[in-house]
């Protein structure tokens, strides 16, 4: 089986680095701006003097470069190279690589890093660094964190102040990953979201329940179905697509349906969460549907499968056909088809939530009243 075999659309400002989503937070530009401002005090306060900048690798290779543009002072370029971070952790040891200390004997040093966290690593390289009789040592930090920061030395110039976020790009790396970023990103934090699938055979009460569910918990309700044909009634660039498959008498792709939802979250970006309605109908739909709620840093809490047996089902729809007109609700031959439908539909997409411990089955006979309160009981557990 071929699952997530197109492209999940992400937001401009995230991107997504193995298993981890990171958003935007300096821009290409604000480095820029910034790393120059930080090069002019440099020039002013090493004017006429000759200085060693060291670059701490690999990290600060890209700062140490675009640093060095703006400067207009007599500078020697040397680099160290030591490594105490293990993925989006420090590991607290520092493991020395290389060090051209007997360079740097007599001269004045600037090091050049990407990052002052904890300081322990700058602690070390100062310790290892005044052991060559430095005529001077400064440091210059492109990001310095200071609610993390534990050490003593002082950091001399600093390009921005951070918050503890982990963070990628321009040269700081997440297990070697993001380094040749231009922007730098944060991690992005799991939203505090509810998100759920309300599955239900025809005549089970899901139109009914959702209306309730949406209302008491803030959800915005996402049918798949509405979906369509807002986008299809507007003729937006997805619409006419989907329109395309479904003039021919095929079924829209996946991708297609995947990016209307896309656009849809992130028309509800501060939502309290969502009820997914008529979505996903296939396992691949919803390993699609966590991809793509993971992009946008949240998931899905539970598949709520309303049961109710075929008997019930059967007299519901014949019930309310006397009223609603629906001719699919008055042919008990089309009810038995919707229903064999729905069984063959749900089953592996149930085996799905099941094997994620997301899947809650909803004894769905008995009042509105009475199931709504069996649903509130499962979300609110
Ligand atoms: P410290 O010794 O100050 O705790 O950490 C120094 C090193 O840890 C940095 O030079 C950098 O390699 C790594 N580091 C610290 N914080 C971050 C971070 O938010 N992102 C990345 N990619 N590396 C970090």
């Amino acid at each position: 089986m071929i699952l997530n075999y197109f492209r999940i659309p992400l937001k401009m400002s995230k991107i997504k680095l193995l298993d981890k989503t990171f958003e935007e937070s300096i821009s290409a530009e604000k480095l820029q701006n910034r790393i120059s401002e930080l090069a002019n005090k440099i020039n002013a306060d090493y004017k006429g003097e000759s200085f060693i900048l060291l670059g701490i690798l690999s990290g600060s290779y890209r700062f140490i470069a675009d640093l060095s543009r703006y400067l207009e002072v007599d500078v020697q370029i040397e680099f160290a190279k030591v490594r105490s971070y293990e993925g989006s952790e420090s590991s607290g040891t520092i493991k020395t690589y290389f060090l051209p200390s007997e360079r740097l004997e007599g001269k004045h040093v600037l090091i050049v890093e990407d990052i002052v966290d904890t300081g322990l690593t700058l602690e070390y390289l100062m310790t290892n660094i005044r052991a060559f009789d430095v005529k001077s040592i400064k440091v210059v930090s492109l990001l310095y964190k200071p609610n993390k920061y534990q050490g003593s030395e002082n950091i001399d110039y600093v390009g921005f102040e951070i918050p503890n976020d982990f963070v990628v790009g321009y040269g700081l790396d997440y297990d070697e990953k993001g380094r040749t970023l231009n922007s730098i990103y944060k991690l992005a934090k799991e939203k505090n979201m509810l998100n759920l699938v309300l599955f239900g055979p025809p005549g089970a009460g899901k139109g009914t329940q959702s209306a309730k569910l949406i209302e008491k918990y803030g959800l915005v309700h996402l049918s798949t179905g509405d979906i369509f044909r807002y986008n299809i009634k507007n003729e937006t660039e997805l619409g006419t697509l989907a329109k395309s498959y479904m003039d021919k008498g095929e079924l829209v792709p996946d991708e297609v349906t995947i990016n209307m939802l896309a656009a849809e979250l992130d028309k509800h970006e501060n939502a309290n969460g969502f009820i997914f309605d008529g979505f996903p109908r296939t396992s691949a739909q919803a390993s699609a549907l966590d991809e793509l709620l993971q992009s946008r840093t949240t998931a899905i809490d539970c598949m709520l499968a309303l049961d109710v047996d075929e008997e019930e089902l059967k007299n519901r729809l014949l019930e309310r056909a006397k009223t609603s007109g629906r001719a699919d609700d008055a042919n008990p031959e089309v009810i038995q088809n919707r229903i064999n439908v729905y069984n063959a539909q749900t089953a592996p997409v149930a085996d799905y939530y099941k094997a994620k411990n997301k899947f809650t089955s909803i004894d769905g006979i008995g009042s509105i009243e009475e199931i709504y309160d069996r649903l509130c009981k499962a979300i609110d557990g």
